[in-house]
């Protein structure tokens, strides 16, 4: 017998795997959270029915959401992480030996103790002294802290539910004045072929608020389109100006100092997006 677990990754398109096994699965009070076995993916995080991380292809995307804005700011002690409650982005924030202090603001504490023990290649470094966890709403986090943070990481489901409002333009600028005066925000903002009009709403409502607005590209298999986009906010730092031959020599698999460059190369089409 075979078992599948499909998502619609459009209203057109679904991506299927061939489940092994299942090994968790509740309603939260937020969403419905299944952690699966797959054939070709290993274990995932599947959120709504939405695929959210799995083990054969994380490190994709933890890793270019977190280096790229933590090795553009010359000095970053204090970083923000909204969503991610699997904690893939904690344990590679916490690469960078400068930074003090790590805040993780997670709507969903389910979500955090699935990866704990479903998940722990991810969630590994959620325990880490420099790591507080606050369960909360990440919009209602960033009103109340201005001038507070570094770097603000915004790693969330897709913009429906409670992420919703993590991509308007009113968050942003809750997100600027939460950011210290040469703070970076980084958010990941979907696919350039089936979000098109979403990113490019985006980086128009993000540049009226940064002087420094820029967008990159990874390449995520489990996501819709395989091509993911990350919209970066700077204060004063250019990413796209990182000095590559100072850049320290972190741990990764995706993540080098010449993708940090490259990744800022975009395509045609999705260059036509930003315009
Ligand atoms: N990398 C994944 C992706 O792109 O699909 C996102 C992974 S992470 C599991 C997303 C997390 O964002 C979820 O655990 C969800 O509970 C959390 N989240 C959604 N809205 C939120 C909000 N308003 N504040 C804080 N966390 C939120």
């Amino acid at each position: 017998m075979e078992f599948w677990f499909t998502e619609d990754q459009t209203k057109d398109l679904r991506i299927g795997c061939r489940i092994l096994e299942t090994i968790h699965s509740e309603i939260t009070p937020y969403q419905k959270l299944a952690v699966i076995n797959t054939a070709q993916f290993g274990r995932m995080l599947v959120l709504d029915n939405v695929i959210q991380t799995s083990i054969m292809d994380e490190f994709v995307y933890h890793e270019m959401i977190t280096h790229v804005a933590l090795n553009t700011h010359v000095n970053p002690k204090k970083v923000l992480i909204i969503g991610g409650g699997d904690g893939g982005v904690v344990r590679e924030v916490v690469k960078h030996s400068e930074v003090e202090k790590i805040v993780h603001v997670e709507i969903d504490g389910k979500v955090i103790e699935a990866a704990k023990k479903y998940l722990p290649e991810i969630s590994c470094a959620l325990d880490n002294p420099k790591v507080e966890i606050i369960i909360d709403d990440g919009i209602k986090h960033v009103k109340e802290h201005k001038n507070t943070y570094d770097i603000i990481i915004i790693d969330s489901t897709d913009p429906v539910g409670p992420a919703e409002g993590l991509f308007s333009a009113e968050f942003y600028r809750s997100v600027a004045e939460a950011l210290t005066e040469d703070g970076i925000f980084v958010a990941q903002t979907e696919s350039p072929f089936f979000n098109a009009d979403l990113i490019t709403r985006i980086q128009k409502d993000v540049s009226l608020i940064f002087p420094i607005t820029d967008l990159y590209l990874a390449n995520v298999p489990t996501y819709p389109g395989g091509l993911w986009t990350f919209t970066i906010g700077s204060k004063k730092y250019d990413p796209r100006k990182v000095e590559i031959d100072k850049l320290p020599d972190l741990k990764t698999r995706f993540y080098s100092p010449a993708i940090h460059q490259s990744a800022f190369v975009l395509p045609p089409f999705v260059e036509d997006l930003l315009k």
